[in-house]
Formats: structure tokens, C-alpha cells, sequence
């Protein structure tokens, strides 16, 4: 076999949960959000001017990093949006982590981030989380071609405050940090407000949770201008444009929606804590979640078992067949209504 090929079958994916062609089950597997996007989005794009779709988007979706620069007291030269988060976190990926040192990051942590090492031949070395799946600032301490840390972290849930991520910055003035805020807006500190003192911290965000719109792939990053201007230069080294003008459409009204946002996450706040305590009373170990998901175990039966029993019940959750984890479920905040009907087949299962 050719090295080229070897190289590619090499690769293994990251692998995203299931998207069932069915109303009827209860999709509680991929960290959506149950409720609609703000009506202000849905208003927008339904008055968006379909006969104007022949022009190219904005090149840099200027009217939304005008929006996001000015939320955050920053200027759009310290905004960069993307197809997502994903998207964002894969060319700074490409383009800070170019050193032979290896990035650090927790051996339990989002599964993207290998698959982008592996794809960009980017040395890694995990950090081992403790028995309580936090993670040790001291560990990022060493040397390193640069650290990536989800805060939250998924699928544990939990987070980590101020004082740790500066411990980490502090440690790190040589390389590149990028703090991935995929759930920050369900309750945990924000590292954005660092990025005028440390040159060197990238912070991402999405709109696909708290925003409810993963359908419209919107992610973005905040930094220094040093750093957003190269991950520009290596976006318009693949492609020249970042978000369609549906999705920018959609992304200023939602972003302008403050009212809605506020009140959609604290609804899954609200449903989070009270199927944490609904889950204990059954047995359950649950984390403290900062996000819009709960990762817990029961003692008395395995999570593959109780993955297939939800399963076979219309609800899909969940669960990773990997070291240290796969006696956890990941268990996506629904509606009152859909979290009723998990609590109800937990207890069914547990109390018989
Ligand atoms: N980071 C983390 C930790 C995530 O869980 C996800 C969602 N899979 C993402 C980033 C990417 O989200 P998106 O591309 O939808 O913005």
C-alpha cells in the first residue's frame, strides 16, 4: 500500500451523535437546544431577500463581529467567525499549533480535539483528569507546543473558575491557549475579558447551544489582533468566506436578542439542576453540570445497559465505549416534558 494511503485510513473520524429520521424519539444525544431560536432570528429570515442570494456573503461577516466586538467591549479586529466552532477551533488548530513540542490537553475531554492532532500531524499529550474528572492546572505547567482546555469540559460537564484558567495563562506565555467556550453561557466564567491582557489566549464560542442554532453552523473566536489576523490569513487560505448570509442573517437577530437568550438559558438551567436531583433520588452519581448536559453513572447498572434500555424506549442519549468514561451517560437538557419521560423510564427501570 502507497504511504498517502495508509496515512488517510489512518484517520479515525470523530463521530457525532446520531440524527434519527424520526419525531417520535426523544434526541437527548448532541447537546442541542430544545427550544427554537429567537423569534427576532426566525423574523429575519423570513424576510430575508431571497432575490439577493446571486451576491457573495460579507467576506468576514463584518455586521456580526461589529455585534459580538461591541458585547464584549472588544473591536472586530479581535473577532473571527466560522462554520461553527468546530470550524474555528480546527484552523487554530492549523494555525498555532506548529511547534515539534507537544499540545497539551485532558486525557478526557472534547473528542474532536485528537482527531485534528492526528489529521494535522500535530504532536499531543493528554493530561490526565483526577478521579473526579477535574483537571490539574499544574500539569500544563511543562513545556508545551500549546494547550487546548474545554471549560466547561464535555462530556464531564464541569468547570473550572477565573483563578484557573490565569494560573494556566500564566504558565503558558510562550504558546498558544485556546479556552474552548462551547457551554459557557450555562453558568461559568467567561475568559473573553482576558484577551485584551494575554496576547496569546484564543477563546471560541458557538451559537449552536445557548443560541439554539446548530443547524446554521455559527462558531467564532475572540483574541488579540495578532492572533485573529492569522487565523484569517489561514481561513482565506481555504476558503474566502465564513458564514452564508442566511446564517448571518439569522446570527445578528439572534445576537441582538438578549431577552430571549437570557430566558432559554435559564429555562435548561432550571430542567438541568432539577433532573440532576431527579437522577440522584433514583441512585444516580451525577457532576455539578455548568452546561446544558449531565454526565452520570449508576451503580447498579451498567451505562451501555441503561443507553439501550432508553434507547429501545425512544430516547436517545450519550454514551462513549472509552477508557475512564464508558460507565457514564451524556445526557442532553431537554424540555420539562422530555426530561418527565426519562425520569419516568429511569424509574420504571431502577424501582421496577
Ligand atoms: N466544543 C465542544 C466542547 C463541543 O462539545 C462542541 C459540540 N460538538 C463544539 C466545540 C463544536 O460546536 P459547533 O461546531 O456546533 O459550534
Amino acid at each position: 500500500m502507497s504511504e498517502w494511503e495508509k496515512n488517510l485510513l489512518d484517520i479515525a473520524p470523530y463521530v457525532a451523535g446520531e440524527q434519527p429520521d424520526n419525531d417520535k424519539i426523544i434526541k437527548l444525544n448532541a447537546n442541542e437546544n430544545p427550544y427554537p431560536p429567537s423569534p427576532a432570528a426566525e423574523k429575519a429570515l423570513r424576510e430575508l431577500k431571497v432575490g439577493e442570494l446571486n451576491k457573495y456573503p460579507d467576506a468576514n461577516a463584518m455586521p456580526l463581529m461589529e455585534i459580538l466586538a461591541k458585547m464584549h467591549g472588544l473591536t472586530p479586529a479581535n473577532v473571527f467567525i466560522g462554520n461553527g466552532s468546530d470550524d474555528v477551533l480546527a484552523l487554530s488548530f492549523r494555525a498555532f499549533f506548529n511547534s515539534k513540542k507537544p499540545i497539551l490537553y485532558p486525557d478526557i475531554t472534547y473528542s474532536f480535539y485528537p482527531v485534528w492532532c492526528d489529521l494535522l500531524k500535530i504532536p499531543y499529550k493528554l493530561c490526565p483528569v483526577d478521579e473526579n474528572f477535574r483537571i490539574n492546572s499544574e500539569d500544563y505547567y511543562p513545556e508545551n507546543g500549546g494547550v487546548v482546555i474545554a471549560n466547561p469540559n464535555a462530556p464531564t460537564s464541569i468547570t473550572e473558575g477565573k483563578d484557573f484558567i490565569v494560573d494556566i495563562l500564566e504558565h503558558n506565555k510562550d504558546c498558544v491557549v485556546i479556552i474552548d467556550e462551547a457551554y459557557v453561557d450555562f453558568g461559568t466564567y467567561s475568559a473573553v475579558e482576558l484577551v485584551s491582557k494575554y496576547e496569546n489566549l484564543l477563546v471560541t464560542q458557538t451559537f449552536s447551544k445557548s443560541r439554539s442554532l446548530a443547524g446554521m453552523r455559527i462558531g467564532m473566536a475572540f483574541g488579540s489582533e495578532k492572533l485573529i489576523s492569522c487565523l484569517r490569513a489561514v481561513k482565506d487560505s481555504y476558503n474566502s468566506y465564513p458564514l452564508d448570509t442566511a446564517a448571518l442573517t439569522a446570527a445578528c437577530a439572534s445576537a441582538e436578542d438578549e431577552v430571549y437568550f437570557r430566558h432559554t438559558v435559564l429555562k435548561v438551567m432550571q430542567t438541568r439542576d432539577e433532573t440532576a436531583q431527579t437522577l440522584r433520588g433514583l441512585g444516580f452519581k451525577v457532576m455539578d453540570s455548568a452546561t446544558n448536559f449531565l454526565f452520570a453513572t449508576h451503580p447498579d447498572y451498567t451505562a451501555e445497559e441503561i443507553f439501550m434500555y432508553l434507547r429501545e424506549n425512544g430516547v436517545f442519549v450519550r454514551y462513549f465505549k472509552k477508557p475512564r468514561i464508558d460507565n457514564y451517560l451524556r445526557i442532553t437538557v431537554g424540555t420539562d416534558e422530555q426530561m418527565k419521560r426519562l425520569c419516568e423510564l429511569l424509574t420504571k427501570l431502577i424501582t421496577g
